[in-house]
């Protein structure tokens, strides 16, 4: 039987088949990823076959994972713990933030664009609690906005309360499988509630063995809130933990900076002072943003505190 994961707890998995039926599945012990250290192999939104258990009791044992489009990793903080494998086969990430209260900082909105494009994933940046604008924020609300739809990160301004948005929003939905992430605080459960209305959103925490220090761990779910259409909520993950980049390759993971690579004089620029920089060049006629360059700054200065 074919299915699809719905909810990963690193011992069992909930299937789904074609039909909507939920299966309550294993893994048989055999099956261990190739080159990955991972605590759950078997992740929300792999594709899977497994034999029957139990029809009775709709029990079943996984047997193959097909190959995966993408997939998203967080990485454990200990040294010797394995990774967790959040989602896979992600058709895109809904970022959502704010401007007001809690504001969601650029350095963030940043880091989460180029670990996305690390994993491959297109990202929309939902812009939460429009309610709240004065003039003056609604005005910078279409700069930031334009800002990143320049460099192909669409966005949508919306708000939960006047319900602007959310329309659109439910359109860019249909048919996909979308990974919800954001600070806390922006509002991600009240939207996901005003998108598929009815669904409970029930966090469970498990407790993750693979790790020492035996701390809990949250798992990512998925929802079904129409026909072929998936929400995978990953509740207290913060941020998707910024995947091991060499200062030498962060250029590749900004749009703007990876489409100006082979224009810089220096095979291998960094974009911090060399002449001949068409990043910098760029920058000072205002075709690059300021606040994207100083995120790339940010992280170059941080990876030279590493070593
Ligand atoms: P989460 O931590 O991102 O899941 O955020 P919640 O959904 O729990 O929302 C955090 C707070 O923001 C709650 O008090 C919500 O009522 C509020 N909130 C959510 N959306 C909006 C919005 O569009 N406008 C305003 N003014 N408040 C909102
Ligand atoms: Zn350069």
């Amino acid at each position: 039987m074919k299915g699809l994961v719905m909810k990963s707890t690193g011992s069992w998995y909930q299937v789904r088949t074609e039909d909507g039926t939920l299966y309550r599945c294993r893994l048989r012990g055999k099956i261990k990823l190739k080159d990955l250290k991972v605590s759950n192999p078997v992740a929300v939104g792999d594709k899977v076959e497994f034999d029957l258990e139990d029809a009775g009791e709709n029990t079943g044992t996984i047997h193959h994972i097909a190959e995966r489009e993408n997939y998203i990793i967080r990485k454990s903080t200990h040294k010797t713990a394995h990774s967790h494998i959040i989602a896979a086969n992600i058709d895109r990430a809904f970022l959502v933030v704010t401007l007001v209260s809690p504001r969601t900082s650029f350095g963030f909105i940043d880091r989460f664009l180029i670990t996305a494009e690390a994993y491959d994933i297109p990202v929309t940046i939902i812009y939460n609690k429009s309610d709240l604008y004065d003039a003056e924020t609604a005005q910078y609300q279409q700069q930031v906005l334009r800002m990143y739809e320049q460099i192909n990160y669409p966005g949508v301004i919306c708000s939960t309360v006047s319900g602007q948005g959310i329309p659109e929003i439910k359109d860019l939905l249909a048919g996909q499988k979308i990974l919800f992430s954001g600070h806390s605080g922006v509002g991600k459960s009240t939207l996901i509630n005003h998108l598929a209305p009815g669904l409970e959103l029930k966090t469970t925490e498990i407790s993750d063995y693979s790790d020492k220090g035996k701390h809990t761990t949250t798992y990512a779910e998925m929802f079904e809130i129409s026909p072929e259409t998936f929400i995978i909520d990953t509740p207290g993950i913060k941020e998707l933990g910024l995947v091991d980049i060499e200062k030498e390759e962060l250029g590749y993971f900004f749009p703007e900076i990876r489409e100006r690579l082979n224009q810089c004089k220096y095979y291998n620029c960094l974009h911090i002072n060399e002449p001949g920089c068409a990043v910098l060049q760029d920058l000072k006629a205002g075709k690059i943003s300021l606040t994207r360059y100083e995120s790339y700054r940010g992280i170059i200065a941080e990876t030279d505190n590493r070593r």
